[in-house]
């Protein structure tokens, strides 16, 4: 069984208490034993990375650049290895996990480009002789904190702007998915990542992820995961007025016009609710569905969902892999249990299944007739769970959307611009979909959410500047 260590100061460093690395589509399947490193160990990252940080900020741009652009070839030349791997530790399918990997390195490439595109301004002052320039600048060390359902692209949309921007990084991945984080630091080591750069530290959240958070020397914290621990970030680093970025949970709703295309319809709401085992940010948790079309819609989308394979991540069969591990599924099942209660809530699927292999497998389940007040339609349920309602018209459609805690994506089909538009317009929400999935893709645009979904700069794209720079103002008089 392969053991792995920590990546600190360019060096591999063995823990003492080591975790098996369990595959959900097959329990027996152990992917190798990963640190379970303790606070001194994450001390010693802390301290690589702040002395690295002045020297990496102040290498050409060029150098960053061209790091970055070696490891999104390396990533890119490794994508069946890195989704296989990938896939294994968390259970996405196969063809999801490669898109996955080569989406990291779109994201490095991206990067890379970023490192050399850094502008500040040039202006005369009020002052006659006197000039004012901006510039930005790195922030210093930054903790990475991210969740298991993307293991590979959250970490690269994290790391690629803070080490472009010239700012050193620790990553804290998820407890679940270890092995693709560290994956990323041997690309990284090997693509020639000066010592201290780059550093990941393997272990539990509850204990090196609050350590990381409330460390002195760290100057910002960027973390993707639930509400609840995104909250106590919040809270434990503005005591200290470092800055944090959070993308949190999403409750987010799919309206479905009258007028539009139904093949479309029921492809945006099976892909954006059951794809990945429905645990992204983004998947469509909420359809509401326009009267005339409501009943035709619903037999349409069963259909749909009852030809659905469930199975081993890595079966090219399979179309919809394992929950990620015995906890969520008890957690989904229980949020499903409580729908099928429910008097006249109907629920589709959503029944714990066995398969060739030991794993968490569950089939998608779909919710008729819940209101917006029950708890399957309010708190985020991270599983392949979609609960349909129907609604008179668009404005009961967008009133309906936008009464949730959460903000992060909406989506409409119809064949109107005058529909898409209103949609557009008012929906509460950072990112809106017009006759696609829910969900925000493309490495070079902005992504985030609102509200209950989202706190601080915008992630990604040239947008990712706001939170890895820090902006300097300089009077000049020559
Ligand atoms: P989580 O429990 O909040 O964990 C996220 C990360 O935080 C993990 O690395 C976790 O470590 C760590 N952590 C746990 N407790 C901590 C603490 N007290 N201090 C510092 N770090 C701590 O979330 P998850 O279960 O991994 O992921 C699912 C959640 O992420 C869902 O709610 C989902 O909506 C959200 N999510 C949001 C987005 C977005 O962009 N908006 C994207 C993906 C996922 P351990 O793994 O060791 O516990
Ligand atoms: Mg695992």
């Amino acid at each position: 069984m392969e053991r792995h260590g920590a990546y600190l100061n360019g060096v591999w460093v063995v823990a003492t208490e080591l975790v098996p690395n369990v595959n959900p589509s097959d329990v027996t399947d152990v992917i190798g034993l990963f640190a379970d490193a303790d606070q001194e160990l994450l001390d010693q990252a802390v301290v690589a990375a702040r002395s690295a940080q002045p020297g990496w900020a102040a290498q050409s741009p060029q150098v960053r650049a061209d790091l970055l652009d070696r490891v999104g070839a390396a990533i890119d030349a490794d994508a069946t290895a890195l989704g296989t791997l990938l896939a294994r530790e968390e259970g996405k399918t196969l063809p999801e996990a490669i898109g996955e990997v080569r989406r990291a390195a779109q994201i490095f490439r991206f990067h890379a480009g970023e490192a050399l595109r850094l502008v500040g301004d040039f202006q005369d002052s009020i002052r006659a002789g006197v000039s004012v320039t901006h510039v930005r600048e790195p922030v210093g060390v930054v903790g990475v904190i991210t969740p298991w359902n993307f293991p590979i692209s959250i970490p690269a949309w994290k790391c690629a702007p803070a080490l472009a921007h010239g700012n050193t990084v620790i990553l804290k991945p998820a407890e679940l998915v270890p092995a693709s984080a560290i994956a990323l630091a041997e690309i990284l080591d090997r693509a020639g990542c000066p010592p201290g750069v780059f550093n990941v530290v393997t272990g539990r959240g509850s204990n090196i992820g609050a350590h990381l958070v409330s460390h002195p020397d760290i100057d910002a914290v960027t973390f993707t995961g639930s509400e609840e621990v995104g909250v106590s970030i919040a809270a434990a680093t503005a005591g200290r007025l470092v800055r944090v970025q959070l993308e949190l949970g999403g409750k987010n709703p799919l309206v479905v016009m009258a007028d539009a295309d139904l093949d479309l319809a029921v492809d945006c709401a099976v892909d954006g609710a059951f794809m990945s085992t429905g645990q992204r940010c983004t998947a469509t948790s909420r359809i509401y569905v326009e009267e005339p079309i409501y009943q035709i819609f619903v037999d349409r989308l069963l259909a749909r969902t009852e030809s659905l394979r469930i199975g081993h991540a890595l079966d090219p069969a399979t179309q919809i892999g394992p929950v990620v591990d015995g906890r969520q599924l008890a957690h989904v099942v229980d949020r499903i249990e409580g729908a099928r209660a429910l008097t006249d809530v109907q629920v589709h699927g959503g029944r714990h299944v066995r398969a060739a292999t030991d794993g968490h497998f569950l089939t998608p389940a779909v919710v008729i007739g819940a209101g917006n007040e029950c708890e399957i339609n309010r708190s985020e349920t991270f599983g392949p769970v979609a609960s349909v309602q129907s609604v008179a018209d668009l404005d009961q459609a967008i009133k309906r959307a936008n009464d949730t805690a959460y903000g992060l994506v909406a989506g409409i089909c119809t064949s109107s611009l005058r529909a898409a538009t209103e949609f557009r317009r008012r929906a509460d929400t950072g990112i809106v979909t017009v006759n696609l999935p829910t969900a925000g893709v493309d490495p070079h645009v902005a992504f985030g959410g609102r509200k209950r979904s989202g706190f601080g700069p915008k992630e990604q794209g040239r947008y990712a500047q706001e939170f890895y720079t820090q902006v300097k103002t300089a009077y000049e008089r020559a």
